[in-house]
Order: structure tokens, then sequence, then C-alpha cells
């Protein structure tokens, strides 16, 4: 059996210097666990505009379908600011995203314990936290039609249009109740059932699918409501499901929870492929980050912990992803810090490749 592939697209910023740490990660694997992945390399964004004039050559994006699994570090920067919209860097994202047609975008709010005082919440509120929000990524009122903004009378109107189909609203579902499966068992969706018709059809069709997983506990919540839980009592909840819009907020709401942005992965999956693997693409929440690129202070902790999803979603690795995250947890607990998570003076901060070297030691002491 061939290994599983990963294409790796570094793209602007920090983007290259945060997966430079996941590269050491990526290799320990294959020398100590005797875990191979064949690793391309490829560009993205600005640094695929400067190259080739557009933010992802159609080969790279012919790769990306072949990958096993895309990792992306991230795009866009200051130069690339006044280029025009149908080249500008996130495109490249966008087209991915589109062309792989990654319905379920997986964001995990997990707080460290060594960093709960990190949280805007109290330290018991949020200690322990590890909840998931899997948000509809390829529908809903950002991509329905019509849309745009047209004469009515003598003003203008602005219009959006909410649209969910039965089957786009129930394969989000089944990726919610499969995770919750793998994980506490419990699903919330949230939806604006009490004033939208899309709402209504969401939660009946939720409602179906979830005869499919008796073993996992189904409840519904307004989406209002759950913004408000989710600062009031987030450890409620284990797996959240809901829409594109309400996703967008609730996923952001519940990643400021945790702290730092130099913190936070994310997945976005696909169909199922042929290997039976999902289209996967793994990012960091955060940008390029223009103002410390090339200083070594980026935190690469959300790429590496994007590459542990990678483990668990792509490759069935759940136990290895385990033990990354526990590399992860044990640095953090050992009190090594990138200058971002930083909480009191007088601590020097570590550079971005000690940070990885600080997680490859801890792997290596878990053998
Ligand atoms: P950003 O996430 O790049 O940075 C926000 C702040 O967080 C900055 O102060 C930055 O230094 C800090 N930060 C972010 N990641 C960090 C890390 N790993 N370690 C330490 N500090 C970190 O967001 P922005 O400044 O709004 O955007 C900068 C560029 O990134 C823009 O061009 C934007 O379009 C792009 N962007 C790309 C993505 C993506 O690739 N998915 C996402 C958001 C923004």
């Amino acid at each position: 059996m061939p290994n599983p592939s990963i294409l790796i697209l570094p793209g602007d910023g920090i983007g290259p210097e945060v997966m430079t740490e996941v590269r050491k990660i990526i290799g320990w694997f294959g020398e100590k666990r005797d875990i191979s992945f064949d690793v391309s390399e490829d560009l993205v964004g600005g640094a695929a505009y400067d190259k080739h004039g557009v933010p992802l050559a159609d080969e790279t994006m012919a790769k990306a379908q072949e990958a096993d699994a895309v990792l992306l570090g991230a795009v866009g920067g200051p130069k690339y600011d006044d280029l025009d919209f149908s080249v500008k860097p996130e495109r490249g994202l966008l087209r991915l995203r589109k062309e792989m047609d990654l319905y379920s975008n997986l964001r995990p709010a997990q707080c460290f314990d060594a960093l709960a005082d990190f949280s805007s919440l109290k330290k018991d509120i949020v200690a322990g936290l590890d909840i998931m929000i899997v948000r509809e990524l390829t529908s809903g009122v950002y991509f329905g039609e019509p849309r745009g903004i047209f004469e009515e009378g003598n003003e203008r109107v602005g219009i959006n249009t909410q649209r969910y189909t039965e089957s786009e609203i129930e394969r989000a579902a089944r990726s919610a109740f499969e995770l919750a499966m793998r994980r506490g068992k419990k699903v919330c969706s949230m939806e604006k059932a009490n004033v939208m018709e899309s709402g209504i059809l969401w939660r009946e069709v939720v409602t179906r699918v979830a005869a499919d997983y008796p073993e996992v506990e189904l409840s519904h919540m307004y989406a209002d409501n759950g913004a408000m839980q989710l600062v009031r009592a987030p450890k409620q909840f284990d797996v959240i499901l809901t829409d594109n819009l309400f996703g967008d907020i609730l996923s952001d709401c519940a990643a400021m929870l945790t702290g730092s942005l130099g913190m936070l992965p994310s997945a976005s999956l696909g169909a199922p492929m042929e290997n039976g693997r999902p289209k996967a693409l793994y990012e960091p929440v955060h940008g390029s980050a223009p103002d410390i690129t090339g200083q070594g202070k980026a935190n690469p902790i959300a790429c590496v912990l994007s590459f542990a999803m990678a483990l668990r979603y792509s490759f069935d690795l759940g136990a290895e992803a385990d033990r990354l995250e526990a590399a992860v947890e044990k640095v953090l607990a050992d009190g090594v810090r990138t200058a971002d998570l930083l909480a009191s003076e007088g601590v020097s901060p570590v550079s971005t490749s000690e940070m990885g070297d600080a997680i490859v030691a801890a792997l290596n002491a878990s053998l």
C-alpha cells in the first residue's frame, strides 16, 4: 500500500513559518512511529499569484483533489490588498473549499488547563472545555439566490437568500452525528426555527437523521440562545451543529472562549473519496499575521493541532492525534510560551522553531 498523501500549501506571511514546524512533526511520526506520508508542497494565495498570476493554479487544484489531505498555512497580506477581487489571495482558499465541496467545517474549542487564565471568561467556566462546532460551509445565506443590490421604487434594496435543501442539511447533520459518536455522543443543533422556514426544515431533517444514531442524544436550541449559553455555560455542549451564517458567528464566539488565535485549528470535510477518506482541508483559523511575519514570533500550535485533526479525521489515527495533543498540552503545562501566550512580564517567549522543538521533545517523551 502506498503511503497516504498530504499536500502542503504553506501560503503567505507566517504560513510557511508555522508549516516548517508541522513538517518536523510529520517527520517525527515517520521516524519514530513508522507512520509515513507522501508529502508534496505547492503554492497558494499571494505566493501563487506572484508565480502564476492566480492565487491557485489549476495544477495545484488538481493535486488537492487527489491528495488524501490538504494542509494549508494562511493566505493574504498587505502586498496583495489592492489586487483585483478575482485574484486576491483569499480566492485561492475559496476555490479549494468550493471545488473540493467541503461542506462540513469543524472548529474545536478546547481549553488547555495551562491557558485557562487567557480566556475572557472565568477560569472555572472554561477549564477543561472541549466542544466542537460543525458549521455547514457551502450553502445557506452566503450562497443563496437571489442576491444583490437592486432598485426598488426610488431606493435600493440589498437581498440575500437563506436557502437549504434537505440533502444539504442531511449531509452536514450526518457529519455532526458521526463526530459525536467518536466524542461525547451529544449533538445540539442550532437554528431559528421560531422565525425562519429554513430553520423549521433544518430541525425536521436533523431530527430524522438522528434516528440513525440512537446512541447520540440530540437537542435543539435557537441560535440566539445558543450564543448566550456558549458564554454562560459552554461545557454543557459536546458537538454543536449549525448552518453557515450562525456557524460563522458562533464558532468565532466559541473560539475566543479559549484565548489566543494562535491556538485554534480547523478542518473542512467533504464527501468520502474512493478510498473512504473524506475530501479534507486542514488549516489554522488565524491569518497570515503580517505584523509578525519573519520575526520567529508566530505560534505554530494552531497549525500543529490542525495536523492532529488530519491524523484523526483523515487517517483514522486517533491515538496518535491524542499523543500529539497531549504533547502540546505538556509543553504548555511546562510553561513554554510563544509571545502571543505570554500573560506575565518577565517570562521570555520562545521562538516559532523552539516551540516546534519543544513539541517534538514532548513527543519523544511520550514513547
Ligand atoms: P491574523 O489572524 O493574520 O492576525 C490577527 C492578529 O493575531 C495579529 O496581531 C497577529 O499577529 C496575531 N496572530 C495570528 N496568528 C498568530 C499566530 N499563529 N501566532 C501569534 N500571533 C498570531 O488576521 P488579520 O491581521 O486580520 O489578517 C492578516 C491577513 O491574513 C489579511 O490579509 C487577511 O485577509 C488574511 N487572513 C487569512 C486567513 C486565512 O488564510 N484563512 C484568515 C484570516 C485572515
